[in-house]
């Protein structure tokens, strides 16, 4: 009888390192969206380079499905495997694999966390910016760099893939190559790293990053405003990116997540639509910054949101897709985000809030606001067809919207299986090409199939 292919990863790795255990198959069944899991054949947990090569040469000659999963903290349905594959889990490899503070450059294993890291540099001064609002403490850095995760602080520093100089990859045939070199500017040829960015590991399993860093702020100022209308809370923050005030946060959170944040936590937050910000830099830059920011906000009719004593606006973000998921139990969650320019902030803002009333389903919206990203959580019972359909229609509409003011689909969570139907309609003819090139990369279409596009 010829052998497994559970057999033959046994013979690969150590027996410790491969599971079809139901418990082990059960985590590696979904990721943290609302989407159907799927049960995988079987998972392994590799530990090295070496590893990786040797299971994707074996997935590459028997034609086997792989999905390499870092925390399975994605929202799309990027981490859902393929029933008959393999789950490549690399939440072990947690190495610093090098730090040189001078060069203000580490490399590290993709299964490192983001918190764990910033922890390590913390002690050279420095830091990899971009903060995913409620899940850097789970996030691994090969995941951030397979959906080019942003965060609260991508509005001064950028998203992740401004921060990529080098990776090493392994493609679908099981080649491992180099991408990208430790130069922070290059003109030298076509960017993979780029392109490997998003890929939601539909092109290579990512073996190590090499990331470029920033400096710690010299000092930080958090605040936070309320405002009357969530129309005006928006202008705010198109008006504040105008006038190139330098901001290091803005996060908007409309009156049902504030709502939702108190239902949970018990906060006692006012629950009215509330921008709230963080400064970086001397304490002359972060008074002047915050007085022109203040002025904008009162124009607008906006005034300080007092936190209760100690509360840190970041741990109350922390918690807002919790605190959804939480607001009605049986409800679930269908989600988006959206991104667009900056101006079309309020416009989209207004939209999904019309959308809620005309459907009369609960939106909840918010999102790094800066950067003309928005979550428009929508809240429904998918136990009612009647309603569930109606909180699709509104999802798509709000996606349709987006699109039509020049925006994307997904500015972080990435297409995965949830936005892959639309993702044509933002992209037209040149899905064409990238299949051509995802074939190129993974001949046999091994990689996460069936993620972003079918072939
Ligand atoms: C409460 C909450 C809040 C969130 N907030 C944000 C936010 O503010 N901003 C944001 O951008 N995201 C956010 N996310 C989404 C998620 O945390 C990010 O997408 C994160 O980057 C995923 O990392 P992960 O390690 O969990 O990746 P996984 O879910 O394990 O994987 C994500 C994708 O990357 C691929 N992948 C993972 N590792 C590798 C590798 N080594 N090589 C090749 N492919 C790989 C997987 O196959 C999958 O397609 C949030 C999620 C939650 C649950």
């Amino acid at each position: 009888m010829p052998m497994s292919i559970v057999e033959k990863l046994k013979e690969l790795l150590p027996e410790s390192q491969v599971s079809t255990q139901a418990d082990h198959l059960n985590v590696a069944s979904h990721d943290e969206s609302t989407l159907e899991p799927v049960t995988p054949l079987v998972v392994v947990w590799t530990k090295s380079t070496d590893e990786i090569v040797a299971v994707v040469k074996l997935c590459y000659e028997t034609k086997t499905p792989l999905t390499t999963r870092g925390a399975g903290s994605a929202l799309e349905g990027s981490t859902i495997p393929t029933a008959n594959g393999i789950v490549l889990d690399v939440s072990q490899m947690t190495e610093i694999v090098e730090f040189a503070p001078d060069d203000l450059q580490v490399k590290v294993q993709p299964g490192i966390i983001y918190d764990d890291l910033n922890l390590h540099l913390k002690q050279e001064s420095l830091f990899f910016p971009p903060s995913p609002g409620g899940s850097g403490d789970i996030a691994t850095i090969g995941g951030m760099v397979s959906t080019n995760a942003s965060g609260i602080y991508s509005v001064k520093y950028g998203g992740t893939k401004e921060y990529i100089l080098e990776l090493e990859v392994v493609i679908g045939d099981g080649t491992f190559m180099k991408l990208g070199t430790k130069a922070i500017k290059r003109s030298s040829g076509y960017n993979l790293v780029d392109l490997i960015a998003g890929s939601e590991g539909t092109l290579a399993v990512i073996t190590s990053v090499t990331l470029k860093l920033a400096g710690l702020p010299e000092g930080r100022l958090k605040t936070a405003y309320k405002f009357e209308s969530a129309n005006n809370a928006a202008q705010a923050v198109s008006e504040i990116c105008k006038y190139g005030i330098d901001v290091a946060a803005v996060e908007f959170l409309d009156k049902n997540v504030m709502t939702a944040l108190n239902l949970l936590k018990d906060y006692k937050l006012e629950e009215v639509p509330a921008l709230f910000l963080e400064f970086h830099g001397s304490d002359e830059v972060l008074s002047s910054n915050n007085e022109m920011a203040a002025s904008i906000c009162e124009e607008l009719g906006g005034s300080e949101l007092k936190l209760a004593d100690g509360q840190n606006p970041w741990e109350i973000r922390h918690y807002v897709t919790d605190s959804i998921k939480h607001r009605k139990p049986g409800f679930t969650i269908l989600r988006n985000d959206v991104a667009f320019p900056i101006s079309k902030l309020p416009e989209m803002v207004n939209y999904c809030h019309e959308l809620s009333k005309e459907y009369n389903i609960l939106i909840h919206a918010f999102g790094h606001v800066g950067l003309g990203l928005l979550h428009a959580l929508i809240l429904a019972d998918k136990s009612d067809e009647n309603e569930w359909s109606q909180a699709i229609k509104m999802n798509d509409l709000i996606i349709k919207k987006t699109l039509e003011l020049g925006g994307t689909i997904s500015g972080e969570h990435g297409i995965g299986l949830g936005h892959k139907d639309l993702f044509e309609l933002e992209h037209g003819k040149s899905v064409l090409l990238m299949q051509m090139i995802k074939k190129q990369f993974d001949p046999h279409n091994i990689l996460n199939p069936g993620k972003i596009f079918d072939l």
